[in-house]
């Protein structure tokens, strides 16, 4: 600390007192290039005169019936006051030159400020000042209350000052400046102010912004208090003044007020949701409440009721203050209940409290002036923006946590609804195609068994429609599977023209009923053998079929295919299936892949479907590379293009995809274990294998049953069903892998008969050491192929090995 500091801290409270010091000596100067600011406080007397407002000769007539005082310090403050006050002082320009110096009288907000200067020949020149005149009357262009004043040489002046104010506080500065030092002490205060306006303006804008991107409450209270304490301070600087009102009236009159007023219910209602200050103390949130439904009752005072002014600005002083116990209050209840905010909220307002306390201190003249203690309130309020932005993004980052951590939640959850999906949809082709297996396949052996023609037509109903529900199955739990995105194909040889038959036969037996044509053209000769997965390849153009069916009520339906054998062995299948139906209007065919869309809702109530089949034929479509491509033309007919690359197996390498000779079922003496937990089930299969020649079985009821039988009797191969009590389809196999039924069957064919359609069901049971897998309703040619082909790699095995 300077000396200087240290007299004023001894000195001050000792004049405080004593208060009524004569002072009569006056001001000396001699030279205008100073670089300092000199207070003439000292040299300076004041009385109040009450509400008189005198002009200057009656003031000079009636000055001695006035009680003058000295002044107390450098920066008086004369408190809340609504009187006029007259201050009087000497200067003396002991130079033998004119001197052109600036008088700083008062505060930037002062209402009015006259200067009558009177030499030693009784001259008397008035100048006027204040916040109530238009700017640009004042005598020096300056936010400040600054009189330009000229002493000649050798003279002696008497100053009188008036101060007249509307109930604010009259402040005292009373400095004498050389042009040098009013110029250097502005550029300094412009630099700390600019420092300070930008840090407002930042703070402000930033979390404006912020408000707008996560629309948090607090950060919209945060900008609306920067904001208040930024005209708060402008007002208090003249910047107000001189920038936004400077025609004077009754804004520039208010600002302050009105400033201080916004900025404390700003402030109040900032804390309060920012501290969640109901969540742990609503008696504390109503006196928050009730404090500010104050100061919103001030404001509206301050627009209508004019009257009494003079109680405005202490009140609204108070309610400051009575708002800073209020926020220490709250941090005291807070730490208490373990609800304390962040560590920058606290210092934050630690520098809040302790700018506002400098500045009280300084206004009693309790500690000194500087330019630091003048300007406390300005580094204290800096500072604690400065804070307060910190922990404003603390709490951004905690809100992101949070934000995350509900996401993780939600995430967990939707895993959790998917697991439960899956296992609901792999549950309900289960529970579904059960019972399927058993109308299909015993109404196929009804059929076969029969001569009676009016049960084999009814029962060929009961299949087309069992089939038709198998299908739609299959397409919910394709279109399952494409958004889990877990739809894969199989590669195997497969006889395409086979396939291309057997879709020409379906779709023959349904134009018939509905009395249509349909063509069908090759436009090369397909390849004997593609590699493929022929249930998808079917499932692809017999969807696109079923369609140009369904939507055609006359004409025709067209079904091409030319194949085109390329290099590297692979063959280009163009598939075009064309039809003479309803059309699709031109919106709904750019949106045609999408399930569940509207237009196709009212279709079907028309003609019926899921709306899956397109979504699906597309899915698989591009799994294969290929491409799609629709055009249509309402009311004239729709033509579906497909294009699509196979491999062709090079002529060593073809494998008897078809066993079948002559339509003949005969596995050659084979014995077969069926391994099959539901009666019904076991019913079906028996009647599929009875009818094959030299085919004999067995049925063991679960695992453990099979093991036995196996150690009892000699088997050829095994068809495993998968889920079964004692012992499952899984556990079976891995025990007969293991030798457990005896070496002789570690490697003996095991195809999986289930009706898990699941690829997870799919990939365990490779996993466990099964050669092959179908599902159930069982089709007895895919049964027959898939044991041939088991047999036929065992021999490919064998021979391998010997
Ligand atoms: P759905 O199971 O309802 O047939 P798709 O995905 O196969 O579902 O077809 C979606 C929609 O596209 C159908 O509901 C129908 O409105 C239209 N659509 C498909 N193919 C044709 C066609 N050949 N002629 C007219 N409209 C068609």
């Amino acid at each position: 600390m300077k000396k200087s500091q240290l007299i004023y801290i001894i000195v001050l409270p000792i004049y405080f007192l004593l208060g009524n010091i004569e002072v009569k000596s006056q001001f000396l100067i001699d030279q205008d290039t100073f670089l300092n600011p000199k207070s003439i406080y000292q040299k300076a007397q004041i009385s109040n005169v009450g509400s008189e407002n005198l002009k200057i000769e009656d003031f000079l007539e009636k000055q001695d019936s006035f009680d003058f005082k000295a002044i107390s310090g450098p920066n008086t403050n004369l408190g809340f006051t609504k009187d006029n006050f007259w201050l009087k002082f000497k200067i003396q320009n002991t130079a033998n030159k004119t001197l052109s110096l600036f008088f700083e009288t008062g505060r930037p907000i002062t209402d009015i400020i006259e200067l009558h200067q009177i030499d030693q020949a009784g001259t008397i020149i008035s100048q006027v000042t204040g916040d109530l005149l238009p700017f640009s009357e004042k005598p020096l262009s300056h936010r400040k209350m600054i009189f330009p004043i000229e002493l000649e040489a050798n003279q002696e002046y008497e100053f009188y000052v008036q101060y007249q104010s509307d109930g604010e506080v009259i402040n005292l500065p009373l400095e004498l400046h050389s042009a040098n030092s009013l110029i250097l002490t502005s550029y300094k205060e412009q630099l700390v102010f600019g420092l300070f306006y930008g840090i407002l303006l930042l703070a402000g804008t930033i979390y404006l912004f912020f408000y707008f991107g996560i629309k948090e409450k607090s950060f919209l209270l945060y900008f609306t208090y920067v904001l208040s304490i930024a005209l708060l301070h402008l007002s208090l600087d003249g910047y107000f003044f001189q920038y936004f009102t400077p025609d004077a009236g009754w804004i520039s009159r208010n600002a302050v007020l009105l400033a201080a007023a916004f900025s404390t219910l700003a402030f109040g209602s900032y804390v309060q949701v920012y501290m969640k200050v109901s969540n742990f103390s609503p008696v504390l949130n109503k006196i928050y409440n009730s404090l500010h439904i104050c100061v919103i009752a001030l404001i509206t005072a301050i627009f209508f009721i004019r009257s009494v002014v003079e109680f405005y600005y202490p009140l609204v002083n108070l309610f400051g203050i009575l708002l800073l116990f209020l926020i220490i209050g709250t941090l005291i209840v807070s730490i208490r209940k373990n609800a304390a905010p962040d560590i920058f909220f606290s210092v934050g307002l630690f520098f809040f409290f302790a700018g506002f306390l400098v500045f009280i201190l300084n206004n009693f003249s309790v500690i000194p002036n500087s330019f630091i203690t003048e300007n406390a309130s300005k580094f204290g309020t800096g500072l604690e923006i400065i804070f307060l932005s910190l922990s404003m993004a603390n709490r951004i980052r905690i809100l992101k946590s949070e934000k995350e951590k509900m996401q993780g939640i939600a995430l967990q959850r939707s895993q959790e609804s998917n697991e439960i999906k899956s296992f609901f949809l792999s549950n309900i082709s289960h529970e579904l195609r059960t019972p399927l297996n058993a109308v299909i396949g015993l109404s196929k052996s009804i059929q076969e068994s029969t001569e009676d023609q009016k049960i084999k037509s009814d029962l060929e109903v009961i299949q087309y429609s069992s089939l038709g529900l198998l299908s739609a199955i299959d397409d919910i739990f394709d279109y399952s599977k494409i958004e889990k995105k877990e739809l894969k194909l199989e590669e195997r040889q497969l006889e395409i023209s086979k396939v291309i038959q057997e879709l020409r036969t379906i779709t023959d037996n349904q134009v018939k009923n509905k009395k249509l044509k349909f063509i069908y053209e090759e436009i090369n000769q397909l390849p004997k053998y593609i590699i493929g997965d022929k249930a998808r390849i079917r499932q692809i153009i017999l969807n696109v079929l079923n369609n140009a069916v369904k939507f055609t009520q006359d004409g025709e339906v067209k079904l091409s295919i030319n194949s085109v054998l390329q290099k590297n062995d692979t063959v280009n299948l163009n598939i075009i299936v064309q039809d003479t139906g309803v059309g699709i209007d031109k919106e709904k065919l750019d949106r045609i892949y999408e399930s569940f869309i509207q237009e196709q809702i009212d279709d079907k109530r028309k003609f019926g479907g899921f709306g899956l089949g397109l979504c699906i034929v597309k899915a698989l479509v591009e799994l294969y590379e290929g491409k799609i491509e629709i055009s249509s033309e309402q009311g004239k007919g729709t033509k579906v293009q497909i294009d699509l690359n196979f491999k062709v197996p090079s002529r060593d390498q073809k494998l008897p995809s078809s066993p079948l000779v002559n339509g003949d079922y005969d596995l050659e003496g084979k014995h077969i274990l069926i391994v099959e937990d539901n009666p019904v089930n076991q019913m079906v299969m028996k009647s599929i294998l009875r009818k094959w020649k030299n085919t004999s079985f067995d049925i063991a009821n679960h695992g453990l049953e099979a093991l036995d039988k196996l150690k009892a009797s000699h088997f050829d191969l095994i068809l495993m069903d998968l889920q079964m009590p004692e012992m499952d389809g899984y556990e079976a196999t891995e025990a007969i892998r293991k030798g457990e039924a005896g070496s002789k069957y570690q490697n003996i064919p095991i195809i999986a008969v289930t009706a898990d359609a699941t690829d997870k069901a799919k990939s365990k049971v490779k996993a466990v050491g099964m050669d092959d897998y179908m599902t159930k309703p069982v089709d007895k040619d895919e049964l027959y192929t898939k044991i041939q082909h088991a047999f036929y790699l065992v021999k490919v095995d064998l021979s391998g090995v010997l």
